[in-house]
């Protein structure tokens, strides 16, 4: 019985106050490795009895700020607070924008002067979108997001495909393997950056959806969920977990 997880630690899009924003953790023994970090990400953790420093290393898809602001105060309170490092894993091109379009405006500067994003991070470039992390393989793949902004998703070992946020993927709908599927899933009727429950289902073949959890979605989940259920796999559900 393997003792990893997957942890939904928030299921919500970035509007939802009913949810936290649509971070993961792949937890393996006592290592934890969260799977974007936005700004509710304190609150999800304290919901799981975490805090800042029972984290080892953060994987992050692109530079929204559902999946990133929560950075600014690891690095921070890891810096300050702490004493303690986390490793910061990103694509190289999610890099440059991470630290100078995202983060440098709050980490710039602190007290010991003038801040770079090592100063905070043990920061890791993703080399052939592959790494590994404990006894997992994660691989990257990009996403069809928002246009000019370098955005993935994540592969987890032969068991997961997570699409962070994207629009609908045409190899997605041709995998026959048996992995789970947590798939972006905006609930409204039309959106031009996330896939609608709608796109999804008109997408996708219905032995594809079958393996598919909705993430992602609003607040106004309980409307849409009889529909999720009948179509999709179901509905990844904040605070639940898989067994990896
Ligand atoms: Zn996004
Ligand atoms: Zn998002």
């Amino acid at each position: 019985m393997s003792d990893s997880r997957l942890h939904f630690l928030g299921t919500g899009d970035s509007e939802a106050m009913r949810f936290w924003n649509t971070n993961l953790m792949l937890e393996s023994g006592s290592r934890r490795l969260l799977i974007d970090c936005g700004y509710t990400i304190k609150y999800a953790l304290r919901d799981a009895g975490l805090a800042v420093p029972d984290i080892d290393a953060i994987l992050i898809t692109h530079t929204h700020a559902d999946h990133a602001y929560g950075l600014e105060r690891f690095g921070i309170e890891t810096r300050y607070r702490y004493g303690t490092r986390v490793t910061l894993y990103a694509e190289p091109d999610v890099l440059p924008a991470l630290w100078h379009e995202t983060l440098k405006g709050s980490m710039g500067y602190s007290s010991d002067g003038e801040n770079r994003l090592e100063d905070f991070f043990d920061v890791v470039a993703i080399e052939n979108h592959s790494l590994e992390f404990a006894d997992h393989h994660l691989r990257t793949f990009p996403t069809e997001h928002t246009g000019g902004m370098a955005t993935y998703g994540v592969e987890i070992d032969d068991s997961v495909i997570f699409t962070a946020d994207s629009k609908p993927l045409a190899w997605i709908a041709e995998d026959r393997s048996r992995r789970t599927i947590l798939h972006d899933c905006s609930l409204q009727a039309d959106n031009p950056v996330h896939a609608t429950l709608g796109e999804i289902i008109a997408f996708y073949p219905p032995e594809v959806r079958r393996r598919m959890l909705a993430i992602h979605y609003g607040d106004d989940l309980e409307t849409h969920r009889a529909a999720i259920e009948r179509e999709l796999g179901g509905v990844a559900e904040q605070g639940a977990s898989l067994v990896l």
